[in-house]
């Protein structure tokens, strides 16, 4: 296993938020963590990056224990976290931006080059010298997730990328994880849209009020009416 997060609790103050949540992602999997508002999967993402430690439990990534270790050491392991709310630098130009990514890369052979990630998001490369401020929300969300790559991931945590999205941004995102799945990327990924999640993942957790209430295959969730309904309101 690549991450392996064994019943972490985690609070905010004195708010017990995560109970004993636990979750695996494999290297090549394209794994979902679905939720409603508020349900915690951002709280979880936080907790495996380092950003909120957990009071207990463990997160073990390459075989090596991060429970709290700092956001920057556990980036520079190759763990690549893009937030929920789009940290572009928006005095920056689009190419100055991922230039930023690039410095934070912990080695020389960096497999993502500028060349690679315009391939990837033609139309970054159109907007190169534009600043990051005056692109539209869903460019903002491509230039965020570029500049994650330019850091030379292993593992990629998305934490719901389509959200606030049009829906052709939204299929053009999904097209993107399908395409770094591919080429070997590992993605954790949060989402409330769970006909998104269900096109682009292998495997599924549903986390409600703080506790995974459901684990288990895309194919088997598909056709679990009864979960999907009582945690996911579709
Ligand atoms: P969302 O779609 O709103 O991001 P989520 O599933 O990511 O939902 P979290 O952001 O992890 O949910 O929030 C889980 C719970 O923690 C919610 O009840 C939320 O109100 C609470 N919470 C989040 N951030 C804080 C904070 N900084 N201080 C106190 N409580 C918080």
């Amino acid at each position: 296993m690549l991450l392996q997060v064994k019943g972490i609790n985690t609070y905010y103050g004195l708010s017990h938020i995560l109970f004993d949540v636990s979750l695996e992602v494999d290297r090549g999997e394209v794994v979902v963590l679905l939720g409603r508002n508020g349900a915690g999967k951002t709280t979880t993402m936080r907790s495996i990056m380092g950003l909120t430690a957990p009071k207990n439990g463990t997160v073990t990534y390459h075989d090596q224990d991060i429970t709290g270790l700092s956001p920057y050491k556990v980036a520079r392991l190759g763990m690549g976290f893009v937030p929920e709310d789009r940290r572009i630098f928006p005095d920056l130009t689009v190419r100055a931006n991922l230039e930023v990514g690039l410095k934070k890369s912990r080695n020389n052979d960096n497999k993502w080059t500028f060349e690679r990630v315009f391939d990837l998001f033609p139309r970054l490369k159109e907007l190169s010298r534009r600043r990051g401020g005056t692109l539209s929300g869903g460019e903002q969300q491509m230039l965020t997730i570029a500049r994650t790559l330019m850091g030379n991931p292993d593992l990629l945590l998305l934490d719901e990328p389509s959200e606030g999205l049009a829906p052709i941004i939204v299929k053009s995102l999904g097209e993107f994880i399908d395409r770094i799945k591919q080429e070997g990327m590992t993605v954790l990924l949060s989402e409330q849209n769970v006909k998104f999640s269900l096109k682009h993942s292998d495997r599924a957790y549903i986390v409600d009020s703080g506790h995974i209430k459901y684990q288990g295959s895309i194919k088997d969730l598909e056709k679990d009416e009864d979960v999907k309904k009582r945690y996911l309101a579709v």
